[in-house]
């Protein structure tokens, strides 16, 4: 009796654990925290035959509704508004709409690099009236558009201008936005505009392919550069592009996020951690993500990546 009781226990134990793993899946890595923001709105590259800009933006917020993305940073250069009126003001606004925030990306998307200190610091401050425009009190939730994402992911090609630079930001109570993930997203769009307009579908999988496989590798790279920079994972920023091609890729990609066991967090979440303070002395040619510039500045071998697929791109549906 008495072993008959126990063998039924042990049999209890075992379902309540087979069931308790079918329920929550089998036990993680340990998760990986992850901001995503998108930069270039309202206007970013070639699209495909019949699609608006607002429609990538419609789509785009879909995609991560859906996968229940609480913030996603839309980085504005509001020389796009000028340039596609209506379409690409609707972009800010469904952009809004969605209760995600808006933040500086520079009127013009200029480049730090080979430009003086104050050019750049005044199209950073011509972007800021559309900014208090869509951000403004009564704009909703999530009104902080005070941080800055420098185009081209420049810094400043010196420390006087890195310095320069970071005290123009203190003083207008910017935080920079940096980087710690990207696999070049928008590579991927000019050819996707021209295979669909030749209603090439080989063309467009093979694009599809490409971009997953880079998109993950993307997440391995950062995992294994914040090792050897500061031995820990650390919470990341990743870095997307808002175009034609992510109205496609973007819920394949945050699926194999989650898959992958990411995290998304906000913004303001992932840079609180102390890598964010970064230094403008820190030995470095200002371009990169921070992850790069401080394997650079340490002189730390770069992990290896697949090779870069630009040159096939640029050929692909001509
Ligand atoms: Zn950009």
């Amino acid at each position: 009796m008495r072993l008959k009781r126990l063998l039924a226990l042990a049999a209890g134990l075992m379902l309540t654990t087979v069931t308790a793993w079918a329920q929550q899946g089998p036990p993680q890595a340990a998760q990986m925290q992850v901001a995503l923001t998108m930069d270039d709105l309202p206007v970013h590259g070639p699209l495909p035959p019949g699609l608006t800009r607002a429609e990538v933006a419609h789509r785009v917020l879909a995609a991560f509704k859906g996968a229940g993305v609480a913030e996603v940073y839309g980085f504005v250069n509001a020389k796009g508004l000028a340039d596609e009126g209506d379409d690409a003001a609707q972009v800010l606004a469904l952009w809004r709409q969605a209760g995600y925030p808006l933040g500086n990306h520079v009127y013009a998307h200029d480049d730090l690099h080979g430009h003086d200190v104050n050019a750049f610091t005044a199209a950073v401050t011509a972007d800021e009236a559309a900014l208090t425009q869509y951000m403004g009190p009564g704009s909703g939730k999530n009104t902080d558009w005070h941080w800055l994402r420098f185009p081209y992911l420049h810094i400043g090609e010196t420390p006087e201008k890195r310095r320069e630079v970071a005290a123009f930001l203190k003083d207008h109570g910017y935080r920079v936005a940096e980087v710690t993930l990207s696999f070049n997203d928008y590579i991927y769009n000019a050819p996707y505009a021209r295979c669909m307009a030749k209603d090439d579908q080989a063309a467009v999988a093979r694009l599809r392919k490409s971009y997953l496989d880079r998109a993950a590798e993307s997440l391995t790279i950062g995992r294994q550069q914040a090792q050897a920079v500061y031995g820990r994972d650390v919470p990341h920023v990743m870095l997307l592009h808002i175009g034609g091609f992510e109205t496609v890729m973007l819920p394949e990609l945050l699926s194999l996020m989650k898959a992958k066991g990411v995290a998304f967090v906000p913004l303001a979440k992932a840079e609180a951690d102390p890598i964010y303070a970064t230094n403008p002395d820190t030995p470095s040619n200002g371009t990169g993500s921070l992850l790069d510039r401080e394997m650079t500045a340490r002189n730390l071998p770069q992990p290896a990546h697949s090779a870069d697929p630009s040159t096939w791109l640029d050929g692909l549906c001509r």
